[in-house]
């Protein structure tokens, strides 16, 4: 039966049980009033009236007022016959007194009328008697009544006690059990009410409940949530920052590395759009400036980000991953955000400036002895301290070349570490574009020589100026020179050619050499990169300094090769 069915048959059974209660009560009640009501006016009023008579007939003679207050008892009792015999007895007195008043004196009917008012009297207490007795009876049934209908509620109403609370007790005190048991992960627990009520649908809700709990956790969901939770705990733990960004590049995650170089709190960070955080915070603007600007972008990619970290400047470097996704069924990949990754990269950079500045000690310690053993060989060969012969002459000349070759070395070298340290001295300034083509020409003219390799130049008329560093300027075009000559066959011509055009001057180096595979092309300006195989001695750093010095100057450095049949290389200045 169901709860609300159970509560209201309660209620109800209550209810009912009152309401006969007082309805018993009552009717017994207004039984026992009308039973007392009746002897009141049917009989004790006899009883008065015919008293009212014998003290109106006792009077002494019969006098009027004696008789008009007969008469009115008379008249009264007349009309208040309520026991059988009474009808006549009154009859009877109405006739005797009626005679008596013709014959006041006669003494015959006075004791006639006096022996009906007794008759009567005495009929009505008999009455009364009788009324009493039945009175009582029903006294004594409405008690009986009373007490065994008060006994069968108070039973019922003593069971409802007893078994009310309960029923809809107990229930809940094993269902509160159960969802303890689910809180603590017990998915397998069950709860069993077999009666069709509430409870009973209750029980069916929450065992159904429980048993998708139960699928859930079993299913791969749940344990793609545990998978969640280790790598948001592994990201949490990896020493570099790193910083997570949904497709509208909203904050998803900064881990605590990240957290703390950047002085952040996560609340502070999670869920807001990561252009907010970066109007307040330099170092998250830095990390994200090239999600918003593209030409940021391009420039900022080689650059590490200089934070300040573990008490000393830090470096780091940047990389930011775009995040695509086939979602299940499609064909199409979605960008689901961004991760960025900083990686510590502060040790290699004091490595690496260590490095340099070794570089830079020996190649300057270098270039003075080398300079040195040039002037001596060069005084020897001028045979100033003496005469030599063929063989000590070619000695020299080879110890020369060496010694050209190790100042060239040492010359990049230095080069390089002002480029690495940012000690570039670049003055631009409009320069004379033949004074750079003929200091180049000069420079390598004996190199071509020894291969037999014609120069070929090509200028246009008038001659242009150009804005250069003209030292610098110079030094890439011996440098594209010298390789020209370096990866060119004997007896072969280089063309050294220079064009205007819009505003730009060009400066090309073409030779018939043999070339460059595409796949080295970008890479040749690395540094320390060398095509594998490439015979020739080198270091490898030429052309990455004339990068770094062309753009410098603003300008930009190419190169186009035809493998196996030569290599254009191609600098292009402002015009002056
Ligand atoms: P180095 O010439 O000292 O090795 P560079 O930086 O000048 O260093 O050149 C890098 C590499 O590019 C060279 O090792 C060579 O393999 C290739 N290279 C440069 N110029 C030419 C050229 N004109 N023809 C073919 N290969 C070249």
């Amino acid at each position: 039966m169901k709860i609300k069915a159970k509560l209201l048959l309660g209620m109800g059974l209550l209810f009912v049980m009152i309401v006969l209660l007082t309805a018993l009560g009552s009717m017994y009640i207004n039984k026992l009033s009308a039973d007392t009501k009746n002897i009141l006016v049917a009989n004790y009023n006899t009883l008065d009236y015919s008293r009212q008579m014998l003290i109106a007939l006792n009077e002494d003679g019969l006098t009027n007022t004696s008789i008009a207050k007969f008469e009115t008892n008379l008249n009264r009792q007349r009309h208040n016959i309520t026991e059988a015999g009474e009808k006549e007895l009154t009859d009877e007195l109405t006739s005797n007194f009626e005679k008596l008043k013709l014959q006041p004196g006669d003494t015959t009917l006075q004791s006639k009328i006096h022996n009906n008012l007794t008759d009567i009297m005495l009929l009505n207490m008999q009455a009364i008697e009788h009324k009493s007795s039945i009175a009582e009876k029903t006294a004594d049934s409405a008690a009986l009544w009373i007490a065994v209908t008060g006994v069968v509620c108070f039973l019922i109403a003593f069971t409802m006690l007893l078994n009310l609370p309960g029923n809809i007790a107990n229930p809940i005190k094993e269902l509160t059990a159960s969802i303890k048991e689910i809180a603590a992960h017990n998915y397998s627990k069950r709860i069993h009410f077999e009666e069709h009520n509430e409870f009973g649908e209750l029980a069916n809700a929450f065992n159904s409940m429980a048993q998708k709990l139960e699928e859930y956790k079993n299913s791969s969901l749940d344990k793609l949530m545990m998978e969640k939770k280790r790598i948001e705990t592994l990201i949490n733990n990896i020493n570099n920052p790193v910083v997570g960004l949904d497709a509208k590049k909203q904050v998803l995650f900064m881990n605590d590395v990240a957290l703390k170089i950047s002085g952040l709190k996560a609340e502070q960070t999670i869920g807001k759009p990561v252009q907010d955080i970066a109007v307040h915070n330099d170092l998250v603007r830095s990390l994200v400036q090239e999600l918003f600007d593209e030409n940021t972008a391009a420039k900022e990619k080689q650059e590490p980000v200089k934070i300040y970290a573990d008490n000393k400047e830090s470096y780091f470097e940047k990389q930011v991953i775009p995040i695509n996704i086939t979602p299940t069924g499609e064909k199409e990949s979605l960008f689901i955000g961004n991760v960025i990754l900083l990686q510590n990269i502060t040790p290699f950079k004091e490595l690496d400036f260590a490095k340099t500045n070794f570089i830079a000690t020996v190649s300057h310690e270098l270039k003075t002895p080398i300079s040195s053993i040039k002037m001596s060989v060069q005084l020897l060969e001028n045979e100033q301290i003496g005469n030599i012969n063929d063989e000590q002459k070619n000695l020299l000349h080879s110890i020369k070349d060496d010694a050209n070759r190790l100042l060239k070395i040492t010359g990049e070298l230095l080069n390089m570490t002002q480029v690495e340290s940012g000690n570039i001295q670049i003055t631009v300034k409009p320069s004379s574009v033949s004074d750079i083509v003929q200091h180049a020409l000069l420079a390598t003219k004996t190199a071509a020589e020894q291969k037999n390799i014609t120069l070929q130049v090509n200028l246009p008329e008038p001659l242009p100026m150009v804005m250069a560093d003209e030292e610098k300027t110079s030094w890439v075009l011996i440098n594209l020179i010298t390789n020209a000559i370096r990866y060119s066959y004997d007896d072969a011509a280089i063309n050294i050619s220079v064009k205007t055009n819009h505003h730009q001057v060009e400066f090309s180096v073409t030779d018939t050499g043999q070339g460059i595979a595409p796949q080295y092309k970008d890479k040749i300006f690395d540094r320390y990169f060398r095509v594998p195989g490439t015979q020739k001695e080198g270091t490898g750093l030429g052309l990455a300094i004339s990068k770094e010095f062309i753009e410098a100057q603003g300008g930009t450095i190419k190169v186009n090769s035809d493998f196996g049949a030569g290599s254009t290389f191609t600098v292009v200045l402002n015009e002056a």
